[in-house]
């Protein structure tokens, strides 16, 4: 009799370990969109690719579903030897910001673990659903923890709309979403945050119901950005994860704007085409570098004055060339007399180079 119950318990464990679900494609490719529907309760989760190289950061996503199946609580757990498990990181009452959206945990104690076990669970008990789940073998915070997040005030403006209420669905605290934008940004322009940049010190950021998309208004430490209530509605018509990818690239350009240094000695944004391109084409840089264009849609042809995503892939594809081309770029802006296209290119990557000349080069990719 006791055999028997030791062999059934036995068994059920058995059972139980063989289910737990490992390497889950829809959680690694990058792609919040496709998840991870669990079971309600505590879920298990295992990663186990035979790392080799210790993690020193994570990052959960949340998926397009409501917040109701988002994690709100989890322990990350490692092991060498797939038996046992130690506690890597423990987090509760997590709350994402909107969908789609990740969440960043150091790791303050990594090892050389092989495997990973996520056990995680929503607020309610709820059915757990993840949109993604990444590691680094870099600390993703280091440097960065001593930003200062700007304060934000939001306001919509015309409650009513269906853009407005679309806009709920995707962000669920807007305050947190574009401080974290604002984060973003400052890493694509800067190299930490201690480097010298504007102080914004809060960002007034409105739904407005008129024909257009988004602007940016005022000067550090005060800034304004407008949101377009049609441009949301228009936007979600195709999907929740579409809009999402335009209301964050849309919302990285306009904070481009907050904490980009202003080309000195050539006049002013209205009054000199050179000054405009440049304020433009960086701004869509970051954003092209972040991620949120489709960079399907460069084609060879116009000209490094055009501005907008024209200059915007220009500069970021400078990034082939050196991975810092966008913050050196940016340099270039804050210490050159007298800024030019032409330059930038020659203190970023000597005399010998010029904006015809790079620009020829990334005419000459494009057309390949
Ligand atoms: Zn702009």
């Amino acid at each position: 009799m006791k055999i028997n119950i030791l062999i059934s318990i036995s068994l059920l464990l058995c059972s139980c370990q063989a289910k737990l679900p490992v390497n889950v494609p829809e959680l690694s490719d990058g792609d919040p969109t496709t998840c991870f529907v669990g079971t309600d309760g505590v879920n298990k989760i295992v990663f186990d690719q035979q790392y080799t190289v210790p993690f020193q950061s994570y990052k959960i996503y949340s998926s397009g579903e409501t917040p109701a199946h988002d994690p709100s609580a989890w322990t990350l757990k490692g092991s060498y030897d797939g038996k046992n498990w130690v506690v890597v990181d423990e987090r509760k009452d997590q709350a994402f910001c909107s969908r789609y959206q990740e969440i960043l945990c150091p790791i303050t104690k990594p090892s050389n673990y092989k495997q990973y076990m996520l056990e995680a669970a929503t607020e309610t008990g709820d059915t757990l659903v993840i949109g993604d789940v990444s590691f680094y073998d870099t600390n993703l915070n280091a440097g960065w923890e001593a930003f200062k997040y700007p304060g934000v005030d939001f306001e919509i403006l015309d409650p009513e709309t269906k853009g407005a209420s679309v806009y709920a669905g995707l962000v669920q605290n807007p305050d947190e979403y574009i401080r974290f934008h604002a984060r973003k940004v400052a890493e694509i322009l800067f190299y930490t945050a201690k480097d010298t940049m504007n102080d914004v010190q809060k960002i007034e950021y409105t739904l407005k119901d008129y024909d257009g998309v988004s602007a940016k208004g005022g000067n550090p430490p005060v800034i304004s950005i407008v949101y377009s209530t049609q441009h949301i509605e228009k936007s979600a018509n195709e999907s929740l994860y579409k809009l999402d990818f335009e209301t964050r690239g849309v919302l990285y350009h306009e904070l481009v704007h907050a904490y980009q240094f202003e080309p000195k000695g050539i006049g002013s944004y209205s009054t000199n085409k050179t000054f405009w391109a440049c304020i433009e084409g960086l701004a869509d840089a970051v954003r092209a570098q972040a991620g949120y264009f489709d960079m399907s849609t460069r084609k060879p042809g116009g000209n490094w004055m055009d501005g907008y995503r024209t200059t915007g892939f220009f500069i970021q594809w400078l990034t082939t060339k050196d991975p810092d081309a966008i913050r050196k770029f940016h340099e270039t802006v804050r210490d050159l007399d007298e800024w030019s296209f032409d330059k930038a290119m020659k203190r970023m990557f000597g005399e010998d180079a010029s904006i015809e000349g790079l620009w020829n080069e990334y005419q000459a990719f494009l057309s390949k």
